[in-house]
């Protein structure tokens, strides 16, 4: 994998300190985490780090096609590293999001349905990860 700094500038992104974190702390936990999981991963490394920092970082990011905004409902948005086509699959007992790879017939962008212009697409299944469905009681021990 190609260092953050290289990987920054390849998406006109001037590597600062706060930007290498961030981009690192994603490619280290691939399971679309939210800014205050950002934030909370990283405050110990850098103190000086705002939560502001973070979500306009994270911003940034997303406006240079680096990263991708999920929003999932109930205010929850998320981050995606993965900006390649998939779907998402969200566990509803532990939460974790989940990236699948399926050939789906929906509509892609740029189509047209019935007069109207795709412009995104976010499909998102939701069900009892892998985990969770090896489990047996104990719902509130999952780690996350
Ligand atoms: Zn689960
Ligand atoms: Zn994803």
């Amino acid at each position: 994998m190609e260092n953050e700094k290289e990987f920054l500038r390849s998406h006109n992104i001037k590597p600062s300190i706060q930007r290498i974190m961030v981009l690192r702390f994603l490619r280290m936990n691939p399971l679309h985490p939210t800014a205050e999981e950002v934030y909370q991963g990283l405050i110990n490394e850098i103190p000086t780090l705002s939560r502001t920092t973070i979500y306009n970082t994270l911003n940034f990011f997303a406006e240079k096609g680096l990263v991708k905004v999920l929003n999932l409902g109930h205010n929850e948005t998320r981050y995606d590293l993965n900006t390649d086509e998939h779907v998402h699959f969200k566990c509803i007992k532990c939460g974790r999001i989940y990236d699948l790879y399926l050939s789906c017939n929906l509509p892609q962008k740029g189509d047209v349905v019935d007069g109207h212009i795709i412009t995104e697409r976010e499909v998102l299944l939701k069900g009892i990860c892998r985990i969770c469905k090896g489990k047996k009681g104990g719902d509130d021990e999952v780690q996350v």
